[in-house]
Formats: C-alpha cells, sequence, structure tokens
C-alpha cells in the first residue's frame, strides 16, 4: 500500500506515468483521464493515457486528446508504457477484466497502482484508492485528487477543467440524477470560473451526432420500441444487420436507452444489441430500483443503481427472452 504522502513524494519528481480507463471509454472515463493528464504533464511527468479500446467520436474534440493511444491499436507500444510506468492511475473503473488483455498487463507491472473510482465493488489490485460511490464521476474525484489530496488548486488550467467538467456532465446526466448533489454544483462552478465553457461543452458532446445516428435513433423509437406495461418496463432491441444498414459507428447509439426511460410510468429501460462479439445490454431505471443487481446477478455485469450494463453469450432472441423472463422476480419494485 501507499499512504498518500507517499504518493506526494513520489509525484515530488518527474515520473513516468500510464493513466487508463475501461472499455468502450465514456465522457466520465475520458474527461477524468485527459483531466489527469493535464494535470500530471503540467507538473513534469511523463505521461501516457491508454485506452483499451476506441471511444466516441463526440469526446475527440477534448484537449491533448491527439496523444491517446488506443490499447487494440497499438499493442506493443502501450505493452511497454506499461512495463515501464513508475505509477499506473486507473480512473472510472475498479476491476481489471473490465480492460480486457491491457487488465493482464497491468496486474503483472511493477508500477504503482492508483484506483480513482465511484462503481460499487472495487477488486484489490490496487495500490493507493481514491473510491467513494457517491461521487457522480470519476472526474469529481480526480478534481477532489488535485485540489484537496494533492492541494494544487491554483493548477487548474482551462483544459483541466474542460475535461473535468465533460466527466462530471456526462456521467451525471447534464446535472439531472440523484448523484449531483450541492457539492458537484460547487465544484461545476469552480471548473467554469477556470475557463470550462459550459455551454460549448454541452453542445460539442449532445449536438454533434452525426446524421445517420438520428436516423437510426427514429428507427428504434419507431420499430424497436417494446413497452411492457405489467412491468413498467420499455426495451429497444438492435439487430447486427441494423447496425450495418445505419453505418453505426462508436458513439452513436450512446443515450438511447434513456428515450425508453423517458416514457411516462417506466421505471426501468433496456437497450439490446447484437454486437459482432456478443450481446450488449444498457439497463437505466428510476429512483432507487436496481438496475445494476440485475446485469450483476444475470449478465456477468455491474454499474451504477440507475446505470448499469452486462452482456449475454446467448443469442439475441435468447437474450431478450430471458431478459423478459426475469422481470417477474422484480415486480413489486417495478410496479412501485
Ligand atoms: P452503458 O450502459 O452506458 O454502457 O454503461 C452504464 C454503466 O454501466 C457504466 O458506467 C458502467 O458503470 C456500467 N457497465 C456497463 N457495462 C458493464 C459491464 O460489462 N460490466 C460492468 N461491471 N459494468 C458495466
Ligand atoms: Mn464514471
Amino acid at each position: 500500500m501507499l499512504s498518500l504522502s507517499e504518493l506526494k513524494s513520489l509525484l515530488a519528481t518527474p515520473q513516468k506515468i500510464v493513466i487508463t480507463t475501461h472499455h468502450k471509454p465514456d465522457g466520465d472515463a475520458m474527461g477524468s483521464s485527459l483531466g489527469l493528464y493535464a494535470y500530471l504533464i503540467q507538473k513534469g511527468h511523463h505521461v501516457q493515457v491508454i485506452t483499451p479500446t476506441d471511444y466516441p467520436y463526440f469526446l475527440h474534440w477534448l484537449p491533448n486528446n491527439s496523444d491517446v493511444i488506443i490499447y487494440t491499436d497499438e499493442k506493443e507500444k502501450a505493452a511497454q508504457y506499461v512495463a515501464e510506468a513508475a505509477i499506473i492511475f486507473c480512473l472510472d473503473f475498479n476491476t481489471l477484466s473490465r480492460i480486457n488483455e491491457l487488465g493482464e498487463l497491468i496486474r503483472g507491472s511493477e508500477g504503482y497502482k492508483v484506483m480513482i473510482d465511484h462503481h460499487l465493488d472495487p477488486e484489490d489490485f490496487d495500490d493507493y484508492r481514491h473510491w467513494n460511490i457517491n461521487a457522480c464521476a470519476a472526474a469529481q474525484l480526480v478534481y477532489d485528487f488535485i485540489v484537496n489530496q494533492l492541494e494544487d488548486p491554483g493548477l487548474m488550467t482551462k483544459d483541466i477543467a474542460t475535461c473535468l467538467y465533460t466527466g462530471i456532465m456526462t456521467d451525471s446526466g447534464s446535472f439531472r440524477f440523484p448523484s449531483a448533489t450541492s457539492e458537484v454544483y460547487r465544484i461545476a462552478a469552480d471548473l467554469i470560473d477556470a475557463g470550462a465553457e459550459h455551454w460549448r461543452i454541452h453542445q460539442l458532446v449532445y449536438d454533434n451526432a452525426t446524421e445517420n445516428r438520428l436516423r437510426f435513433l427514429g428507427h428504434c423509437l419507431t420499430n424497436k420500441l417494446e413497452i411492457i406495461r405489467e412491468f413498467n418496463t420499455a426495451i429497444i432491441t438492435v439487430t447486427a444487420e441494423e447496425l450495418k444498414h445505419y453505418n453505426i459507428v462508436t458513439g452513436d447509439t450512446e443515450g438511447i436507452v434513456n428515450y425508453a426511460l423517458s416514457i411516462n410510468g417506466i421505471r426501468l429501460a433496456a437497450f439490446i444489441i447484437e454486437r459482432t462479439d456478443r450481446v450488449k445490454l444498457s439497463l437505466r431505471s428510476t429512483g432507487d430500483f436496481p438496475a445494476n443487481e440485475i446485469c450483476k446477478k444475470y449478465f456477468n455485469g455491474g454499474g451504477h443503481r440507475n446505470a448499469a450494463g452486462g452482456a449475454s453469450e446467448q443469442s439475441l432472441t435468447e437474450t431478450v427472452a430471458f431478459f423478459k423472463s426475469i422481470l417477474a422476480e422484480y415486480k413489486t419494485q417495478l410496479l412501485q
């Protein structure tokens, strides 16, 4: 284990550092990673951000995005960075299985592992942990790490603030989830004071879609939405053929599940999609309905109470039938 003061003294001289985040990184994963990156390079460290896979195009505008390497595209280079790193920051995830092959490289590396995360059930692979499930985003914890733990509030630049604001905005559903506490709003205000242009960030993330995405969304809502009133549940199912037909790329399916949840009375929404390697589920719920419990128990996944995900080895049709068969177990909670 590493204490905060040991970590601080390690960071007092330039180090080789790797920052990584979860599979198919989202706004919080990239915002927290590039936010921490901008801070650490300012301190004179040699830093490499490595993502396990590619990520949505609407995050490619983030400051220093061009410095990121994607493990699946540059395996050897990434492995070398991991092997040589004195410190490896693991942001927005807490089990090494969430980052595929890269996780095993990190497990075997000699560098200190620092986990900054807000998901349930962390695995014990880290040397230093800044973990709080009440945080609305990993980016909120990175803010706290820089400002309160490393005591560097003066180093909050526009780039750092822009990245951290992006993470907080996306993971809090644009400040609408219960996790967006008054403290989160205060942090957001601080980030705006430091240069984050909230209106521009919102536009770049949410009003930056491809035409294909919008037409695909129309197709999902018109033809693929199933509402099961008996269980206050809505499901959108998508086949691999439909993804191909609409030329869907990473990021195009993001947020579609929220439309299903926006229907009056719906407590649970599922977006079930046939990827090339497996069937992937995205669940969203309202109030205290535990979407993550379903993912953990039945779909080898997890996440937060109101936003969770998992996967299935069965066919799309079988997965949808299985998902529907589970609903009866949760009927009381779904009808509350
Ligand atoms: P999304 O539905 O946007 O893919 O994921 C929502 C949340 O669910 C993520 O922030 C993450 O916490 C969690 N999640 C999604 N997929 C998985 C998975 O396969 N395994 C685990 N453990 N969590 C997941
Ligand atoms: Mn997150």
